[in-house]
Protein backbone atom coordinates (compact mmCIF):
# COMPACT_ATOMS: atom_id res chain seq x y z
CA UNK A 1 0.00 0.00 0.00
CA UNK A 2 1.38 3.49 -0.73
CA UNK A 3 2.52 5.64 1.74
CA UNK A 4 0.52 8.83 2.98
CA UNK A 5 1.30 11.96 2.77
CA UNK A 6 2.33 14.10 5.94
CA UNK A 7 0.45 16.93 7.32
CA UNK A 8 1.97 19.65 7.96
CA UNK A 9 0.25 22.72 9.61
CA UNK A 10 1.95 26.03 9.73
CA UNK A 11 0.33 28.26 12.09
CA UNK A 12 0.65 31.14 14.58
CA UNK A 13 -0.50 34.67 15.32
CA UNK A 14 -2.08 36.53 12.11
CA UNK A 15 0.40 39.29 11.02
CA UNK A 16 3.91 37.30 12.05
CA UNK A 17 4.57 36.31 8.36
CA UNK A 18 2.44 33.23 8.11
CA UNK A 19 1.26 33.99 4.31
CA UNK A 20 4.77 35.83 3.25
CA UNK A 21 6.14 32.06 4.96
CA UNK A 22 4.01 30.30 2.87
CA UNK A 23 4.63 31.72 -0.29
CA UNK A 24 8.30 31.72 0.29
CA UNK A 25 8.37 27.68 1.35
CA UNK A 26 6.25 27.02 -2.12
CA UNK A 27 8.91 29.46 -4.07
CA UNK A 28 11.22 26.91 -3.46
CA UNK A 29 12.25 24.48 -6.49
CA UNK A 30 12.63 21.83 -4.40
CA UNK A 31 9.32 22.18 -2.69
CA UNK A 32 7.39 18.78 -2.96
CA UNK A 33 4.19 19.65 -1.05
CA UNK A 34 0.42 20.29 -1.79
CA UNK A 35 -0.91 23.58 -0.53
CA UNK A 36 -4.73 23.02 0.78
CA UNK A 37 -6.60 26.75 -0.20
CA UNK A 38 -8.88 27.58 2.46
CA UNK A 39 -12.52 28.77 2.27
CA UNK A 40 -12.96 32.07 4.02
CA UNK A 41 -15.92 34.68 4.30
CA UNK A 42 -13.40 37.66 4.15
CA UNK A 43 -13.65 39.94 1.13
CA UNK A 44 -11.14 39.30 -1.13
CA UNK A 45 -7.88 41.89 -0.39
CA UNK A 46 -6.40 43.69 -3.69
CA UNK A 47 -4.65 41.33 -5.91
CA UNK A 48 -6.28 38.39 -4.59
CA UNK A 49 -7.78 35.63 -6.63
CA UNK A 50 -10.49 33.27 -5.75
CA UNK A 51 -9.55 29.53 -6.28
CA UNK A 52 -5.88 30.74 -5.67
CA UNK A 53 -5.46 33.06 -2.22
CA UNK A 54 -9.10 31.32 -1.18
CA UNK A 55 -12.17 29.79 -2.04
CA UNK A 56 -13.99 33.04 -1.56
CA UNK A 57 -17.44 32.76 0.24
CA UNK A 58 -20.63 33.80 1.71
CA UNK A 59 -21.70 33.16 4.97
CA UNK A 60 -24.46 31.08 3.90
CA UNK A 61 -22.32 28.87 1.59
CA UNK A 62 -20.01 28.68 4.46
CA UNK A 63 -22.27 27.37 7.02
CA UNK A 64 -23.99 25.13 4.30
CA UNK A 65 -20.00 23.65 3.92
CA UNK A 66 -19.69 23.31 7.90
CA UNK A 67 -23.52 21.58 8.17
CA UNK A 68 -22.42 19.35 5.68
CA UNK A 69 -19.23 18.15 6.77
CA UNK A 70 -16.87 19.75 4.37
CA UNK A 71 -14.28 21.32 6.36
CA UNK A 72 -11.53 19.65 8.50
CA UNK A 73 -11.55 22.33 10.79
CA UNK A 74 -13.18 26.19 10.91
CA UNK A 75 -12.84 28.85 12.56
CA UNK A 76 -14.61 32.22 13.26
CA UNK A 77 -11.57 34.98 13.32
CA UNK A 78 -11.63 38.87 13.39
CA UNK A 79 -15.42 38.60 12.46
CA UNK A 80 -15.05 36.07 9.15
CA UNK A 81 -15.01 32.27 9.14
CA UNK A 82 -12.21 30.34 7.53
CA UNK A 83 -12.04 26.76 7.17
CA UNK A 84 -9.79 23.83 5.34
CA UNK A 85 -11.74 21.81 2.82
CA UNK A 86 -11.46 18.37 4.35
CA UNK A 87 -12.03 15.77 0.83
CA UNK A 88 -9.16 17.50 -0.59
CA UNK A 89 -6.56 17.32 2.35
CA UNK A 90 -7.38 13.39 2.99
CA UNK A 91 -7.26 12.52 -0.74
CA UNK A 92 -3.87 14.78 -0.79
CA UNK A 93 -2.60 12.79 1.50
CA UNK A 94 -3.94 9.10 0.46
CA UNK A 95 -2.12 9.62 -2.54
CA UNK A 96 0.93 9.87 -0.70
CA UNK A 97 1.72 13.64 -1.24
CA UNK A 98 2.37 15.86 2.04
CA UNK A 99 -0.39 18.52 2.38
CA UNK A 100 0.54 21.86 4.17
CA UNK A 101 -2.16 24.09 5.80
CA UNK A 102 -1.29 27.49 6.75
CA UNK A 103 -4.12 28.38 9.51
CA UNK A 104 -4.57 30.40 12.56
CA UNK A 105 -4.38 28.42 15.85
CA UNK A 106 -8.14 27.64 16.67
CA UNK A 107 -8.10 25.28 13.63
CA UNK A 108 -4.72 24.21 14.11
CA UNK A 109 -6.22 22.65 17.37
CA UNK A 110 -8.98 21.11 15.78
CA UNK A 111 -6.70 19.34 13.23
CA UNK A 112 -4.76 18.10 16.24
CA UNK A 113 -7.96 16.42 17.40
CA UNK A 114 -8.69 14.74 14.28
CA UNK A 115 -5.01 14.04 12.65
CA UNK A 116 -2.45 13.90 16.12
CA UNK A 117 0.17 12.31 13.61
CA UNK A 118 0.64 16.22 11.49
CA UNK A 119 3.31 17.96 11.86
CA UNK A 120 2.29 20.96 13.92
CA UNK A 121 5.11 24.33 13.19
CA UNK A 122 4.26 27.22 15.35
CA UNK A 123 5.69 30.39 13.72
CA UNK A 124 6.89 32.86 16.25
CA UNK A 125 7.54 36.59 16.01
CA UNK A 126 10.68 37.76 17.30
CA UNK A 127 8.45 40.45 19.81
CA UNK A 128 5.09 41.69 20.01
CA UNK A 129 5.89 44.70 18.99
CA UNK A 130 7.37 43.50 15.94
CA UNK A 131 4.39 41.93 15.19
CA UNK A 132 1.90 44.87 15.59
CA UNK A 133 4.38 47.42 13.39
CA UNK A 134 4.18 44.48 10.70
CA UNK A 135 0.14 44.82 10.88
CA UNK A 136 0.24 48.53 10.90
CA UNK A 137 2.62 48.51 7.92
CA UNK A 138 0.61 46.42 6.06
CA UNK A 139 -1.87 49.32 5.82
CA UNK A 140 -4.93 47.15 5.14
CA UNK A 141 -6.35 47.21 8.26
CA UNK A 142 -8.41 49.92 10.32
CA UNK A 143 -7.14 50.65 13.88
CA UNK A 144 -10.09 48.88 15.27
CA UNK A 145 -9.16 45.66 13.39
CA UNK A 146 -5.46 46.05 14.21
CA UNK A 147 -6.44 45.68 18.36
CA UNK A 148 -8.71 42.89 17.52
CA UNK A 149 -5.56 41.21 15.89
CA UNK A 150 -3.22 41.88 18.40
CA UNK A 151 -5.31 40.92 21.06
CA UNK A 152 -5.93 37.85 19.25
CA UNK A 153 -2.27 37.03 18.62
CA UNK A 154 -1.70 37.55 22.42
CA UNK A 155 -4.03 34.90 22.95
CA UNK A 156 -2.56 32.51 20.00
CA UNK A 157 0.71 32.68 21.68
CA UNK A 158 0.03 31.32 24.55
CA UNK A 159 -1.35 28.20 23.05
CA UNK A 160 2.01 27.68 21.62
CA UNK A 161 2.60 24.50 23.68
CA UNK A 162 0.21 22.41 21.61
CA UNK A 163 3.24 22.63 19.18
CA UNK A 164 6.18 19.90 18.11
CA UNK A 165 8.03 22.77 16.81
CA UNK A 166 8.50 26.45 17.36
CA UNK A 167 10.20 28.67 14.44
CA UNK A 168 11.08 32.07 14.65
CA UNK A 169 10.16 34.49 12.19
CA UNK A 170 13.35 36.92 12.37
CA UNK A 171 14.13 36.37 8.91
CA UNK A 172 12.00 34.62 5.69
CA UNK A 173 14.67 32.57 3.95
CA UNK A 174 16.13 31.13 7.32
CA UNK A 175 12.31 30.43 8.69
CA UNK A 176 11.77 28.34 5.59
CA UNK A 177 15.26 26.67 5.96
CA UNK A 178 14.27 25.81 9.41
CA UNK A 179 10.69 24.50 8.17
CA UNK A 180 11.99 22.27 5.22
CA UNK A 181 14.81 20.41 7.62
CA UNK A 182 11.95 19.82 10.22
CA UNK A 183 10.13 18.22 7.64
CA UNK A 184 13.36 16.69 6.26
CA UNK A 185 13.88 15.08 9.95
CA UNK A 186 10.00 14.02 10.11
CA UNK A 187 10.58 11.94 7.00
CA UNK A 188 13.66 10.62 7.84
CA UNK A 189 12.19 9.57 11.54
CA UNK A 190 9.10 7.98 10.31
CA UNK A 191 10.93 6.01 7.85
CA UNK A 192 12.59 4.15 10.65
CA UNK A 193 9.67 3.28 12.65
P1 LIG B 1 -6.08 36.73 6.50
O1 LIG B 1 -7.45 37.33 6.63
O2 LIG B 1 -4.99 37.68 6.99
O3 LIG B 1 -5.80 36.14 5.14
O4 LIG B 1 -6.05 35.47 7.49
C1 LIG B 1 -6.39 35.63 8.83
C2 LIG B 1 -5.97 34.39 9.59
O5 LIG B 1 -6.73 33.26 9.14
C3 LIG B 1 -4.50 34.03 9.37
O6 LIG B 1 -3.96 33.72 10.65
C4 LIG B 1 -4.58 32.80 8.48
O7 LIG B 1 -3.47 31.93 8.69
C5 LIG B 1 -5.85 32.16 8.96
N1 LIG B 1 -6.43 31.19 8.04
C6 LIG B 1 -6.33 31.14 6.70
N2 LIG B 1 -6.96 30.07 6.23
C7 LIG B 1 -7.48 29.40 7.30
C8 LIG B 1 -8.22 28.18 7.46
O8 LIG B 1 -8.55 27.46 6.53
N3 LIG B 1 -8.56 27.84 8.72
C9 LIG B 1 -8.22 28.58 9.80
N4 LIG B 1 -8.59 28.13 10.98
N5 LIG B 1 -7.51 29.71 9.68
C10 LIG B 1 -7.14 30.12 8.45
Amino acid sequence: MKEKGLLIVLSGPSGVGKGTVRQAVFSRPDAKFEYSISMTTRKPRQGEIDGIDYFFKSREEFERLIAAGKLLEHAEYVGNYYGTPVDYVKQTLDSGKDVFLEIEVQGAKQVREKIPEGLFIFLMPPSLDELESRIVGRGTESVELIHNRMDAARREIELMSLYDYIVENDNVDLAVDRINAIVQAEHLRSERI
